[in-house]
């Protein structure tokens, strides 16, 4: 069966298998080489991969609708795109996004190499106002950590307008919520290490082109500087996305569900989370996403002392960076300075969602609020 014809529930658990032939394996084998036996195309891993890692990209590709290239990690797709851009390219760039991607085009602009614009791209008049004579305009799906929801029908089109090319992170709503490359995107970012892994267990990541000149050029970078990803940690990517499909179901439940007594719980000054009905963003996630996610940000009254101590209290819930797995993890994200110069409250606390009972992650969070 072709996958373009499967609703992304069946796409997860159908794709990127081996074909269907008598005695064939039903999963892709972990293939651990270096060089293959010689023959016309002299395949070598870091240019050409195994078959495990192809795997994991056909299942990414059919979900997203393109053409999957994947890395070592998020940042080194990051740094794929940014590096492989002109010296003198203009780049759009969120003022407040995910603190790698921003550390990447920082240095790029500090290398001479880029001129950069930074605006806050849920501010759809603000980038719009931006993308003019631009040549690369990078966008997260859901801002991190401030949740703000990006307009990409809106402002993919004014970027291709201005002949830029358009980047979006999503690692945050998966291809389950959103599918950027439908509106129009031309390249799509995750963090393989958040949802689509889904048990915090690998660092990997990947990118989604909209055309095949873009995927090469993308696989020809990754041999050149060697992004390739692991065979093993390929495996466990396409084992964590059969599962992506019922995770983000759970989680998000559990997520609209937190975010709501999270909002009338005396100790929280302002919830953000695009499921609640009168957040910025709810109107265009009701409208662009096929859901909202499982990452809730959240300000606490009193002190920064006060909101790293609800993260030292948690019992059930972990106090860790990162985001997207089975197990919720929380974080003051101002004790990153990075975010704390891009204008994270002080008490502001990233939650992301997992799949545990919902009670059980109320009772801990309500005991470590009070
Ligand atoms: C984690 C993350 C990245 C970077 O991914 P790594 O796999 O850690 O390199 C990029 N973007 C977002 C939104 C992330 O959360």
């Amino acid at each position: 069966m072709n996958p373009s014809e499967l609703r992304p529930e069946s796409v997860v658990v159908a794709a990127g298998r081996p074909p269907r032939e008598p005695d064939a394996p039903l999963s892709t084998p972990i293939v651990l080489t270096a060089p293959f036996h010689a023959s016309d195309e002299n395949r070598y891993s870091r240019h050409h991969g195994t078959e495990t890692v192809r795997s994991f990209e056909q299942a990414v590709g059919a979900l997203e609708g393109g053409e999957a290239v994947a890395f070592s990690s998020g940042v080194a797709g990051v740094a794929a795109v940014a590096e492989g851009q002109p010296t003198g390219t203009v780049a759009v760039v969120p003022s407040a996004a995910y603190s790698g991607s921003i550390a990447i085009f920082d240095e790029q602009e500090r290398l001479g190499r880029m001129v950069l614009r930074r605006v806050d791209v849920a501010d759809t008049a603000a980038v719009v106002a931006a993308v003019r004579d631009a040549d690369l305009v990078w966008l997260e799906t859901v801002t991190n950590p401030l949740m703000g929801v990006v307009d990409l029908p809106t402002v993919i089109g004014q970027a291709h307008a201005a002949g830029a090319t358009v980047c979006v992170d999503s690692t945050f709503s998966t291809p389950l919520v959103a599918r950027p490359l439908q509106y129009g995107a031309d390249l799509v970012l995750h963090s393989v290490t958040k949802y689509l892994g889904g048990h915090s267990d690998i660092v990997m990541g990947v990118l989604v082109a909209g055309s095949p000149d873009r995927a090469e050029a993308l696989r020809n970078r990754r041999g050149l500087t060697g992004g390739m990803p692991g065979a093993l940690e390929s495996y466990l990517a396409l084992r964590g996305v059969r599962t992506l499909a019922v995770r983000m179901e759970r989680a998000q439940a559990n997520a609209g569900e937190l975010a709501r007594r999270l909002a009338a719980h005396p100790a929280v000054t302002r919830v953000r989370y695009p499921g609640l009905p009168d957040d910025p963003g709810h109107e265009l996630a009701a409208r662009l996403h096929d859901g909202f996610g499982a990452v809730i940000s959240f300000e606490v009254a009193g002190t920064a002392e006060y909101a790293e101590s609800v993260c030292t209290r948690v019992e059930l819930v972990t106090h860790a960076t990162s985001l997207g797995g089975v197990e919720s993890l929380i974080e003051r994200r101002a004790r990153h300075s990075m975010d704390a110069e891009h204008g994270t409250p002080p008490t502001l606390l990233r939650l992301s969602v997992g799949i545990e009972h919902v009670e059980d992650l109320w009772a801990d969070l309500s005991q470590a609020l009070s």
